[in-house]
């Protein structure tokens, strides 16, 4: 993975420092050496010149004795080995112990020549072509009464110097590899002491980073090492901890979100499905296989997928009602959409939570309804009191036939409007739940509550002539009823089985019990009720034929008789039921619980 190991730049570190800092001591070592040695030879040979300047002083001062100069020199060269040279002022050579001095070219310009000329000592290295080898020369002025007169020079050959140095030289080149050899094992050695917990770290990071949070570093190294050893630890133990509680929250959304009573739908930024909880499922119908696939296909509404469009663009919740035939059944939804972002110009999908507001819906719809039926059904006899009371005011009353006709009427309307305004109280009454949690259902035994309801009603039959037959069991039947609720319902029953009789006309009111149910039936033989109409006669304000209503009672039902009757029926915890052939008569079958000291 990467290019240099630690390992490796530790031990390139070491050698590059080692050879470095050898390097450098080696030609320090090395110089001082050559420096010591020129030095110490030069100063040997400064005092050479100095007994040779000593030595020849007497000689320069006639011409007979500068010409035995050479001799003197040449035999000074022999005894001691060196170089000796005498040179004039002018620079011409005058003695040489190895030369012969006419053949010897001018030396003024040699630099150790130049120097002695100026009154000091002068030195310079130099390599002789005559003799094949670098040579030390030290010249000194030669004077005579405080006046330079010539110049002495010595000099010598540096081979012993220079094969010192070579010797060195190798030995010091020996010792650097040696110690570089020595270095580099003793690199590799610590190297790898201190790599080898760092490689223990990082595999073990390796491994935490793979997602293997209960691995663990153990090291005891004492230093920086250990303590990043231990804050690792700690890290994957904290990152445990979070992960752990992270996928528990998840565990708990996931569960509620399973078990919500709403749909909840996710969208991508694309409008497609990504995940839908149970409940969405199941209302819309959503396959795994449909995951992933756009909202048009999954749910088939493009109401919807324009808004979740909108939301994601615009980057603000939102609220809409959404009306969806799903399999023939039209449901209203009010659907919250939410866009899910890291932040406002990175949004990543759309949140879509149903909230199934059909049964609110229907009962708004109904409400609506009722409002318009029950004000309909009062604009009808008002209508007429109003019109027939402005006749007899435009002069009808000067006619008392015409206004008894006219205050006839108006008095059955004005009854009619009683009756409805009763009936919907009645309705209101029972739709109050504060109402309904005052009544108690006690045990009500059947005969005596029956025989109050036909004595209630016998002026009604009498008028119309009916025969109404009682027929109860010897044994008492107690059901579990409020008695005024059941008084109800019996007199609704019983008024429409006379109203809907002819003059003349037979009833019959029976009761029994029946396993564990008292069982009433309320039997006429009268118009009876088409089949059509039967599955909506417990409709509020239905009515089978306004035209025969109003034929058989002169101020027509409210339609409401039966919606109160099944909605104390079904308070109750009973059923009832309806038989009917035109023409032949009704029969209402009522089915309800028995109070618990008569049940078998
Ligand atoms: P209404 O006040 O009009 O009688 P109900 O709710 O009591 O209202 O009855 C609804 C409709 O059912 C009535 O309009 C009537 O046509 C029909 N109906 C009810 N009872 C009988 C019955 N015993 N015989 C024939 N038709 C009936």
């Amino acid at each position: 993975m990467f290019k240099w190991k630690i390992r490796t730049r530790l031990i390139t570190a070491f050698l590059v420092l080692i050879l470095v800092t050898l390097s450098l001591i080696g030609s320090y070592v090395l110089w001082y050496f050559h420096r010591h040695n020129i030095d110490s030879l030069s100063a040997n040979l400064l005092t050479s010149a100095q007994i040779t300047e000593q030595l020849l002083e007497q000689y320069m001062q006639n011409p007979k004795g500068k010409a035995e100069i050479d001799t003197i020199i040449k035999e000074l060269g022999i005894t001691t080995g060196l170089r000796a040279t005498v040179i004039a002022i002018d620079g011409t050579v005058l003695a040489d112990s190895w030369e012969n001095p006419a053949t010897m070219e001018n030396h003024s310009s040699r630099p150790e020549i130049t120097a002695a000329l100026a009154g000091e000592s002068g030195t310079a290295v130099r390599y002789s072509t005559t003799l094949n080898e670098n040579m030390l020369y030290v010249s000194v002025p030669l004077r005579q009464a405080g006046e330079t007169i010539g110049i002495i020079r010595v000099a010598s050959t540096l081979s012993k110097v220079e094969a010192g140095f070579t010797k060195i030289r190798s030995a010091l080149l020996v010792a650097i590899f040696l110690t570089s050899l020595l270095a580099f094992f003793l690199s590799l050695r610590l190297a790898r002491y201190y790599t080898a917990p760092l490689e223990t770290i990082t595999a073990t990071a390796r491994e935490i980073a793979d997602g293997n949070l209960n691995e663990r570093v153990h090291i005891r190294t004492g230093d920086e090492l250990e303590l990043l050893a231990h804050t690792l630890n700690k890290l994957a133990a904290n990152l445990d901890d979070k992960i752990r509680e992270m996928a528990e929250e998840a565990g708990k959304m996931s569960l509620i979100l399973e078990h919500m009573d709403n749909a909840v739908i996710l969208l991508d930024r694309y409008g497609r499905v990504t995940t839908a909880n149970r409940m969405a499922r199941d209302v819309f119908g959503i396959l795994p296989s449909m995951l992933g696939k756009h909202n048009i296909h999954v749910i088939g509404n493009s109401l919807l997928d324009r808004n979740v469009h909108e939301t994601i663009e615009q980057a603000k919740t939102r609220l809409i009602d959404l009306k969806i035939t799903i399999q023939g059944t039209r449901r209203v939804f009010q659907v919250f959409l939410a866009p899910i972002a890291a932040s406002a110009s990175d949004i990543s999908g759309v949140l879509t939570v149903f909230h199934d507001i059909t049964v609110l819906q229907e009962i708004q719809d109904r409400q609506a309804d009722f409002v318009a039926n029950a004000s309909h059904e009062l604009a009808t006899p008002l209508t007429a009191i109003k019109g027939f009371t402005e006749t007899l005011l435009d002069g009808a009353l000067a006619d008392p036939e015409a206004s008894a006709k006219f205050v006839n009427i108006i008095h059955t309307e004005a009854e009619r409007m009683h009756r409805l305004v009763k009936d919907l109280l009645q309705l209101a009454k029972l739709n109050s739940q504060e109402y309904r949690q005052q009544i108690t259902l006690e045990p009500t035994p059947l005969a005596p509550l029956i025989a109050a309801v036909v004595q209630d009603l016998s002026p009604q039959s009498r008028q119309k002539k009916i025969s109404l037959t009682l027929e109860s069991p010897p044994d008492p039947v107690v059901v579990k009823a409020n008695p005024d609720w059941l008084k109800q319902v019996l007199v609704n029953l019983i008024d429409n089985g006379i109203k809907y009789s002819p003059e003349g006309g037979r009833l019959l009111l029976k009761f029994w019990q029946e396993n564990n149910d008292a069982v009433i039936l309320v039997k006429d033989w009268g118009a009876g009720i088409p089949a059509k109409d039967l599955p909506l006669i417990f409709e509020r304000f239905y009515r089978v034929d306004r035209a025969r209503t109003r034929s058989t009672d002169s101020a027509g039902g409210t339609g409401l008789g039966l919606a109160i009757v099944k909605f104390i029926i079904d308070m109750l915890g009973g059923s009832i039921s309806v038989q009917s052939d035109i023409n032949s008569g009704t029969a209402f079958t009522i089915h309800l619980p028995l109070a618990a000291t008569s049940q078998k």
